[in-house]
């Protein structure tokens, strides 16, 4: 069997991977505190359920339009009005089987062959491959904590070139959970706009901050920069709908139209009953939300707290999404017995295996200083599993 030089270019989501494999050992009976989660440990609200199950019931099971049917695209438009001082029509929206798709349909209709896209790391991991499947080169510029993770324009500016298609922007990211401001936003439309290249603005994360930090979306800069960005959202994150695959893009018209061309070729529409749920979930109650949020603000907080006061860790307050993303450098070199740890590849297995702690290894998000930790499951898990971090980092000499 030989296969396609596309197929060989690619490897699976590590994030993914480190879940299965917390999965498969708490499958076999061993205690393992999973930090490795990327998704809200919180169940779908009822009302949402309800609609999906009256679309059951009122046969609502065939095809639907490809980019989505119009009482959702409304909905969607409805809530780039409220939320981000946005507005499109229904040719400027697509629905699409999970936001991660819809990034996919935009790398598709964007790049090809030389194409350079410019990702600040540490990055989703999903985004260089994305590009390298569709043979464009991912440019990645590494920012610092001491910007807080954020590209900074003088960076930005480095990593220009005639070739750049696009910016692949992430707040609030993940994995740091830090997020742009209005004038860190500012600086980079201009310099979009100058350059002209697109910016692709996932804002999956938009619902989940703390400390009253205000979400800002790039798009609402000006009609200037609006031209040139792609912003994408969905409902995984804010509406615990993870497994119903609703996400949704907006953007410059022929873009979504060749989006919608390339999804009419390889999905069809997301399915039917999934998007009767989502239409729920943008226009029903929202006071979901604030309450899962204050649940993952008190956790976040604890595990800050807890994470600096280990000898050797460091985590800079997150601002959104649901992850801790401690500096950990300061331990490799150390010892277990025999076994030296230079990477957060080492630290993370030798956290599951002694600590029975799974967590993602910076490495999967292009910087090998940090590692990642979901604080998207119980307070008690989360201090059970932290007791334990604690106690096999101690051990390293
Ligand atoms: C979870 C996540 C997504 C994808 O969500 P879908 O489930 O595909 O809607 C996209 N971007 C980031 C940064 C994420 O963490």
């Amino acid at each position: 069997m030989k296969l396609s030089e596309r197929a060989l270019s690619i490897k699976p989501s590590p994030t993914l991977a480190m879940d299965a494999k917390a999965k498969a050992l708490k499958a076999a009976g061993e205690d393992i505190v999973n930090f490795g989660v990327g998704e809200p440990d919180f169940d779908t609200p009822d009302n949402i359920k309800e609609a999906a199950i009256k679309a059951i019931r009122d046969g609502f099971t065939k095809y639907t339009p490809v980019g989505g049917i119009d009482e959702l695209k409304t909905a969607i438009i409805e809530k780039f009005r409220a939320d981000n001082n946005l507005t499109y029509e229904k040719d400027e929206v697509i629905v699409s089987c999970g936001a991660k798709h819809s990034l996919y349909n935009i790398a598709e209709a964007l790049f090809g062959p030389g194409d350079e896209v410019i990702i600040p790391s540490p990055y989703w991991v999903t985004y260089p491959d994305q590009v390298i499947l569709n043979d464009a080169v991912p440019v990645v510029a590494s920012t610092d904590e001491k910007n807080s993770f954020k590209i900074t324009p003088d960076l930005l500016r480095e990593k220009l070139s005639a070739r750049t298609k696009a910016l692949i922007l992430n707040t609030p990211s993940n994995p740091t959970g830090l997020a742009y401001d209005r004038k860190n936003l500012e600086a980079i439309a201009e310099l979009a706009v100058k350059h002209d290249f697109y910016i692709i603005s996932d804002e999956i994360y938009e619902k989940l901050t703390y400390d009253g930090f205000s979400h800002a979306s790039i798009a609402a800069l000006g009609d200037d920069i609006k031209k040139r960005t792609i912003v994408v959202n969905g409902l995984s994150k804010s509406h615990a709908m993870t497994g119903w695959r609703i996400g949704f893009a907006a953007g410059p018209r022929e873009i979504i139209q060749a989006m919608t061309n390339i999804q009419s070729q390889s999905t069809s529409n997301p399915a039917s009953i999934s998007q009767k749920a989502a239409v729920e979930a943008l226009k029903g109650p929202q006071d979901f939300i604030p309450k899962m949020v204050a649940e993952f603000d008190s956790r976040r907080k604890y595990m800050v707290e807890r994470l600096n006061k280990i000898k050797g860790v460091s985590c800079i307050t997150p601002v959104g999404a649901f992850y801790a993303f401690p500096n950990v450098s300061s331990c490799y070199g150390k010892k277990f017995q025999d076994r030296t740890i230079n990477s957060s590849l080492d630290l993370s297995a030798y956290l599951l295996e002694q600590a029975k702690a799974a967590l993602v290894p910076g490495m999967a998000f292009g910087d090998d200083r940090f590692i990642r930790l979901s604080y998207a499951t119980s307070t008690e898990n989360i201090k059970k599993g932290l007791d334990r971090i604690e106690e096999a980092l101690t051990q390293l000499i």
